[in-house]
Order: C-alpha cells, then sequence, then structure tokens
C-alpha cells in the first residue's frame, strides 16, 4: 500500500464517472475572442458580463495604480496599516451601491468565509438556500450556529424554519441573489419580509448581481428596490467586475464590526493596488453610463431566444446566465470539445458544481459579443446539438 493509493484511486474514478475536470489554458487577455489551448476560440463561458476583464480605462487606472502605490500592499491591513486606495474604493463602492459603508477583502470566497462566522456562531442560527453557492455553504461550515438548510427559493418552508427557531437570539438568512448555475433569482422580497416578522439579518451574495441587475448594475437588492432592509451584501469584482476581489457592503455597523472581528480581514492581507484602481475605474464607469449592462441584456435576450428557438433547453434563468441542460457529464464533456473543435469555448459544468444528472453548458453571453459573434456560436450550438442527438 502506498501512501498516496487513494489519490490514485479517487483520480481514476473521476475519470471514469466523466467527472474528471480538463482545465484549459488561456494566452491571452479574457474577451469575446481568447487565445485558448493555443487557438483564438468565440468565449462563450468567462464570467466577463460587461467585457470588463481587458477594459482600456481600466488597464490605465490598474497601470496608475501601481505607479503610484507599487505592486503590493505588504500588509494585512490591521496589522501594517491600510492604504489610502482601498478606502477610497470602500467609499466609491458603498455610494454605488447605495449603502452606508463597504469593506474590501480578497475574494468573494473570503467575503463570505468572513461574514457568516462573525455574525454567527454558538447557540445562534443560520439558514440557507439548499442552491446556495460553495463559499457560503464553506461559510456556514465554519460557525458553531445551527443550520438549518430550507428548499430553494421557498419563502413559506423559511417561515416555518424561522417560527421553529424564534426563540433562537440571533439569526441570519443566507442567499446567493442570482444563482451561479441556474440563473434564477432568490425572492429577496418576501425572505426580507419574513426576516422582519422574525427579527433575522438578512445576507445576499451579489456575485452575478452586480454589473447585471439593478440600475447600472447596482445588484440585487438595487433590483427590487430593499436599500436599508438587507443587513449585508456581498460582492465579487471578479465577475462583471473583470478584476479580483471581494467585498461586504451595508449598515455601517456591521462592516464596523467585520472591520474588527472578520478573521480574513485580520489574518491575510489585502488585493492589490493595480486590482483596486482597476475596480474604482469600473464603478467610475458604471456610474457614467449603463450602456455595457444594457448591451449585456439585449445580447442575452438575443441568445437566450435563438436557442430555445434552436430547441435546446436552457431552464429558467432569469438572468443572462445561460445553462443549456444536457443531463450525463459525458454528454456536457463531448458538447464541449465538439463545440472547441468548432472554435467555440463553452466549458461543462458537472458534478459536484451542479447536482448529478444535471450535466449542462453554462453559455456566458457578455456585453463584448457582437450580433456576429452569438451567430456563430448559435450556429456551431446548433452543429453540435444535432450531431449528438440533442436537439
Ligand atoms: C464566483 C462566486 C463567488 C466567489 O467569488 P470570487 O471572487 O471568485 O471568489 C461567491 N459567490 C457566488 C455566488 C459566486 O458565483
Amino acid at each position: 500500500m502506498g501512501k498516496y493509493d487513494f489519490i490514485t484511486a479517487e483520480l481514476a474514478e473521476l475519470k471514469a464517472q466523466g467527472l474528471y475536470n480538463t482545465i484549459r489554458t488561456i494566452g491571452s487577455s479574457v474577451g469575446a475572442w481568447t487565445v485558448v489551448d493555443g487557438k483564438k476560440v468565440l468565449n462563450m463561458c468567462s464570467n466577463n458580463y460587461l467585457g470588463f476583464a481587458n477594459e482600456p480605462r481600466m488597464r490605465e487606472a490598474a497601470k496608475e495604480g501601481i505607479d503610484r502605490y507599487g505592486v503590493g500592499p505588504a500588509a494585512v491591513r490591521s496589522i501594517a496599516g491600510t492604504m489610502t486606495l482601498h478606502l477610497e474604493f470602500e467609499r466609491k463602492l458603498a455610494q454605488f451601491k447605495g449603502v452606508e459603508a463597504a469593506i474590501s477583502l480578497q475574494s468573494g470566497f473570503c467575503s463570505n468565509l468572513a461574514a457568516i462566522p462573525t455574525l454567527v456562531g454558538a447557540g445562534h442560527a443560520l439558514f440557507t438556500d439548499e442552491l446556495n453557492h460553495a463559499s457560503i455553504i464553506d461559510g456556514c461550515r465554519l460557525t458553531k450556529a445551527e443550520r438549518v438548510i430550507y428548499p430553494h427559493r421557498d419563502v413559506d418552508a423559511l417561515r416555518n424554519a424561522l417560527a421553529e427557531k424564534k426563540d433562537v437570539p440571533r439569526k441570519l438568512i443566507v442567499t446567493d441573489g442570482v444563482f451561479s448555475m441556474d440563473g434564477d433569482l432568490a425572492p429577496l422580497p418576501g425572505i426580507v419580509e419574513v426576516a422582519e416578522e422574525f427579527a433575522a439579518m438578512v445576507m445576499v451574495d451579489d456575485a452575478h448581481g452586480e454589473g447585471v441587475v439593478g440600475s447600472h448594475g447596482r445588484g440585487i437588492v438595487d433590483h427590487f428596490k430593499l436599500h436599508g432592509r438587507v443587513d449585508l451584501e456581498m460582492g465579487t469584482l471578479s465577475k462583471a467586475f473583470g478584476v479580483v476581489g471581494g467585498y461586504l457592503a451595508g449598515k455601517g455597523e456591521i462592516i464596523e464590526y467585520i472591520r474588527q472581528r472578520a478573521r480574513p480581514f485580520l489574518f491575510s492581507s489585502a488585493v492589490t493596488p493595480a486590482d483596486v484602481a482597476a475596480c474604482m475605474a469600473a464603478v467610475r464607469i458604471l456610474e457614467e453610463s449603463d450602456a455595457p449592462v444594457r448591451k449585456l441584456w439585449d445580447n442575452a435576450r438575443y441568445f437566450k431566444a435563438k436557442m430555445v428557438e434552436l430547441g435546446f433547453d436552457i431552464g429558467s434563468s432569469e438572468t443572462p446566465i445561460t445553462p443549456v441542460m444536457l443531463g450525463e457529464a459525458t454528454t456536457a464533456w463531448q458538447f464541449s470539445k465538439e463545440l472547441f473543435a468548432e472554435e467555440v469555448f463553452a466549458q461543462a459544468i458537472v458534478f459536484p458544481t451542479v447536482p448529478r444528472g444535471k450535466a449542462r453548458i453554462r453559455v456566458m453571453v457578455s456585453a463584448a459579443h457582437t450580433r456576429d459573434d452569438l451567430d456563430l456560436s448559435l450556429a456551431k450550438f446548433a452543429t453540435v446539438g444535432r450531431k449528438l442527438g440533442v436537439i
């Protein structure tokens, strides 16, 4: 018996089940067309909603950030000081989101890990949608709070669960705003209502909402006009914002508490000046104009309508996320491979990211796509769909 036999066996098992993740290699900036595994292909799966991953004003801002502040923060902010740049960005972001305060963290993933165990612990209760993102699940695992997993988007079940725990002194409801794999929206108005009834806190993960829904892409809280009624928004700067990093935004007192208590803030360095400067530029661009957001939605509506016409099952997304449902993992991987041969890059998404038997290709339409790009990609989906008997 070798020490690593369990790894060898598990990797072989993943391959046998069609669940082995083949990660492709990107050789250029990420745009509508991207160099992948050495060839230029039409990119239909990056989270580059607004085309900001290579936005010229953001590139310039990043360079200026480096010129002024260098390449790294060289510090955990609470131990060796925080740059004015990060503080300016937090103010700017809070203003954009329409909240009292915001705090910048290393990633969206980290932001969930920072918020959840800070807000609840032993003797408290957590209410989490069954389809919440992995980073929320892990955030929940970091607390001793009792965890109640409620059925997807089921406000009545949530209400019952809250009623059962009404005497628990601290209660936190956590939900994705836009569910990342299916593109459906959390019933946030209903959630907020039951939360108010039972004096529970509400935290929403806006990773796929910001830059996408709400006025000028201000996110899910703005979309539902729930300003002041959601306690905490968590966001990422790695999707629509096109950079990397995460944040928490909401009531000033909560953000202050997180600054004092959240472990990813207290024990891990900040994102780099280039990242922050680029994100600052992204917020400025969105404040000035909602044109990128409108283009994204025009493209998404067009693409989704044509996919339905072709006969694909694209689930029940309410956002530009377009899950092309394919069933078995092997079909999804085969579909993705055939598309790539046709110069379209769209990766398969399989278990454990989605449930078994619900493998798919998640198409991410972008504002960077032209109508010609979308038509080309539709033609290739049709070709491969017919070849594999999916349509
Ligand atoms: C991508 C994603 C995250 C993680 O964001 P990163 O900044 O990439 O770490 C968190 N929550 C949801 C719903 C996401 O889709």
